[in-house]
This record gives structure tokens, sequence and C-alpha cells, in this order.
């Protein structure tokens, strides 16, 4: 299996930003039943991804993430249970999920464990989605992508996943963020 999304990419806008919605409320993320209860206080950047783990883990076509860090992620309520992976390079990640439902909730990527991977279809709200932090930023493993799915507006493509070192992907990150 492929490696789960690490999206270093990401981090390069660390810069804590709290304004998720117009009422400045925190997010919250909560599964089917209701019994794990997450509020994020910031999400650093939003990805896709296509990968076989993604597919697997969700049952569905692919992942949508949203990263926040460790200390802006607060699981308020529930008993998660995880399950470890191993990806292709002998990396491991553990993934969570609500001990009584069984939605997917978050992703924790063992290189970067000051990060929460979050299965943003779990945030709340209808309108969730339309949050401009919710927008991907990257879309990766898209050779695995279902060939009747378009790629999202405005996401950086990437067939395999993103090599945040390669000097391309670090052009990437630069216009992806705005920053010189
Ligand atoms: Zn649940
Ligand atoms: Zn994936």
């Amino acid at each position: 299996m492929p490696d789960l999304v690490p999206f270093e990419y990401l981090l390069i806008n660390e810069e804590k930003d709290d304004d998720f919605s117009e009422s400045s409320t925190m997010p919250t993320a909560t599964c089917l039943c209701g019994a794990c209860h997450i509020v994020i206080d910031s999400i650093l950047g939003t990805g896709i991804c296509h990968c076989m783990t993604c597919r697997k883990s969700t049952s569905s076509t692919f992942s949508l993430n949203a990263v926040t860090t460790k200390d802006a992620f607060h699981l308020i309520s529930g008993s998660p249970k995880s399950y470890g992976i191993i990806g292709d390079n002998g990396i491991p990640s553990r993934i969570f999920f609500c001990g009584e439902c069984s939605s997917l909730m978050w992703t924790e990527y063992s290189p970067r464990p000051d990060l929460r991977i979050v299965k943003a279809g779990t945030i709340d709200g209808d309108d969730a989605l339309a949050n401009e932090k919710l927008q991907p930023l990257v879309e990766q493993y898209t050779r695995r992508r279902a060939p009747w799915l378009c790629g999202a507006a405005n996401a950086k493509q990437y067939e395999g996943q993103q090599d945040a070192n390669s000097e391309d992907d670090k052009m990437a990150d630069v216009m992806l963020q705005g920053k010189e």
C-alpha cells in the first residue's frame, strides 16, 4: 500500500489562523453517531488523496484531509479506537475511528507526531466544505483517481505522493501559499 499522506507541504503555512468561519467559531468534527467530538482551533490546509490506503480506509473514492496541529486538536468526548498501518516506505501511521459507529476520524503520521490529519467529512456544518480552509490546495495519487472524476479546481495535481523535498514541489508550495 502507498504511504499515507504526510502533507508536509502544508506546513509552510504554520502560522496560526483562527479565521475558520465568519462567526469565528472553532470548527468541530463529529462521527456519525456523535460519540466522538473534536474541537479544532485552526486548520493549516487541506488536500485530496486518491491512494489505496485512503480509498480502503474510507471505503470510498478518496480522502479529504484537513491538517491541523496536535495542540490545535482537542478530543472533547468519545473513546476512539485505532489501528496501525505501515506504508511502502516502512513508515507507520495510526488511524483513529469511533469505537461506537466506526466513522474514520483522523490519522497520525509517525514522523510528524505534532500533526493531526482530520478526515474533513467529519467537520460539522452543512456548508463546512464551502469554507476556504477546507478547499483542497493539493490533490495527490491522481493516477489512481476514478476516471469519471475531475481534478479539484485550483488544487496542485500530483500523480503520486507529493515530495516535500523536490525543488519543483518547493516551488509549488510557494505558489500555493502565495509567499516569496
Ligand atoms: Zn460514533
Ligand atoms: Zn492517501
